[in-house]
């Protein structure tokens, strides 16, 4: 099974190191914002001849081929950027030959992506949210330049080469790569350094070679994700939400207020070493925040993936959840359910799943954001129309059955890939109705019940069809 992975280390530069480095992400900013400043310049001009046009008396077609060929293509491409960038670095940057040309490629090719976006949004094509036209890099902006070409890659288990860098030490072992590299079941793609928070990661994009995954032989789980409580498995677990941000929440205020008696970059005046000093404190906290979640989160969802043949998850619809609380009266009470819905990241929990179960064999189904899996009985299968999100506990009037909330959810969740997989090999596409969304997922809305499935396993991935014949083998 070939597919995409990335090995990311943290790399352990000298000073000298540490500033070229940072040069080269600055060499990226740099490009990214002239460029941007090119397009938009063109953009201005062809609007200004087209309104002149306009004034003059010519139609509206007319007015747009005669400002067309007086500015020019747009040049938004990577290659026209690059052009344009490497006839005017000389005048614009003179220093260019001081970090490598992958710096500025780097800058230019987000550049490039970002006005794609821009414009496949405006013109409908696009799947995803739509995103609004690019907006200049603030020097404080996230670090970070990609190396496609040139001389890099690992050079042993402790070290990395980057183009005009050179070899640098990493902070962790890189021996899972060299293994990988020596058997010849990987193959380094690209290389992107980032810089947070004061420290430096390396992340190696990688066409790696898997093995053929066995089907794990557990049975189908349900998961019911919360805020309370991370996650309820129909199987009776349930993993607390470690909530790794209320624990370091004093810290982070007591940071927070010292910053604000410092003098920062408030109305452009220069911030004082001490802030810098109390803002690169407050920096860690949260990076350490967000290791643990990490790490918690790859460890639940390897786990589920390793040990379920089928792993079923609610679609939450994250955006909505947390959106509700800003600009509601009650903050006090929403903004806490925010924090605690956003600390337990979800939709970084289902991104996880959804390649580990390819990569493990296992079938992840994603059941519509519609389906009530709170509200249904697990025992009767009755609908309630109501039920409060402080009742903790669910009491069926019709059977009896009384159980913890999240668990009944899990259950509902897990009976529900017994119920569809039932429905698909008996009864065929009579009784359903199949359709393809807008991502080319899989949906299967099963008749009678108000739900429908997104069966993420292997949609159009390589070298996923001997997978996807063993699970239908199962179904
Ligand atoms: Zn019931």
């Amino acid at each position: 099974m070939l597919v995409y992975q990335a090995f990311r280390f943290e790399l352990c530069p000298n000073n000298l190191a540490r500033s070229a480095l940072s040069s080269h992400a600055g060499a990226a900013l740099f490009a990214y914002n002239w460029g941007l400043a090119a397009v938009s310049d063109q953009i201005m001009a062809y609007e200004s001849c087209r309104v002149l046009a306009l004034r003059q008396g010519a139609g509206a077609v007319e007015a747009k081929n005669w400002a067309r060929a007086v500015v020019g293509p747009l040049r938004c491409t990577l290659p026209a950027l690059r052009r344009e960038w490497d006839r005017a670095k000389h005048e614009v940057a003179p220093w260019w030959a001081s970090n490598s040309k992958e710096a500025y490629s780097s800058g230019l090719d987000a550049l490039a992506r970002a006005l794609k976006g821009f414009f496949a949004s405006r013109s409908g094509e696009r799947k995803a949210r739509p995103v609004g036209f690019p907006h200049f890099k603030k020097k404080g902006s996230r670090r970070r330049f990609k190396v496609t070409t040139g001389s890099f890659g690992v050079v042993d288990g402790r070290h990395v080469r980057l183009p005009r860098i050179g070899v640098l030490r990493t902070n962790e072992p890189t021996a899972k790569l060299v293994r990988r590299l020596g058997d010849g079941t990987a193959r380094v793609l690209s290389a992107t350094v980032s810089g947070h928070a004061g420290r430096w990661y390396v992340s190696f994009c990688c066409e790696v070679q898997r093995p053929e995954p066995s089907l794990p032989a557990g049975p189908a789980v349900g998961v019911d994700l919360g805020a309370k409580r991370l996650a309820v498995l129909s199987d009776g677990e349930v993993v607390a939400n470690p909530t790794y941000l209320s624990r370091y929440a004093r810290r982070m205020a007591r940071l927070q207020r010292q910053c604000s008696r410092r003098r920062g970059p408030a109305n452009g005046t220069v911030p004082s070493g001490r802030w810098r000093r109390s803002k690169a404190k407050l920096a860690r906290a949260h990076v350490k925040v967000a290791n643990a979640r990490s790490d918690g989160l790859h460890k639940l969802t390897t786990r589920l993936a390793k040990a379920h043949h089928t792993v079923v998850v609610e679609d939450l619809a994250v955006a909505g959840m947390t959106k509700s609380a800003k600009g509601s009266g009650n903050w006090r009470g929403k903004a806490g359910l925010n924090r605690a819905v956003l600390d337990a990241s979800p939709a970084q929990l289902r991104r996880q799943l959804s390649y580990k179960c390819t990569w493990y064999g296992s079938k992840l189904v994603v059941a519509d954001r519609w389906y009530p899996s709170s509200k249904t009985c697990s025992g009767c299968g009755l609908v309630k129309t109501k039920l409060a999100l402080s009742e903790r506990t669910f009491c069926c009037e019709h059977c009896g059955l009384v159980v913890d909330r999240d668990a009944n959810a899990a259950a509902n969740l897990a009976g529900l890939v017994k119920a569809t997989t039932g429905t698909a090999s008996g009864a065929g596409t009579s009784r359903g109705t199949a359709s393809a969304n807008a991502q080319g997922e899989e949906k299967f809305m099963p008749p009678g019940r108000c739900s429908s499935l997104n069966c993420e396993d292997s949609a159009g991935q390589p070298g996923q069809t001997a997978t996807a014949s063993a699970q239908a083998g199962v179904a």
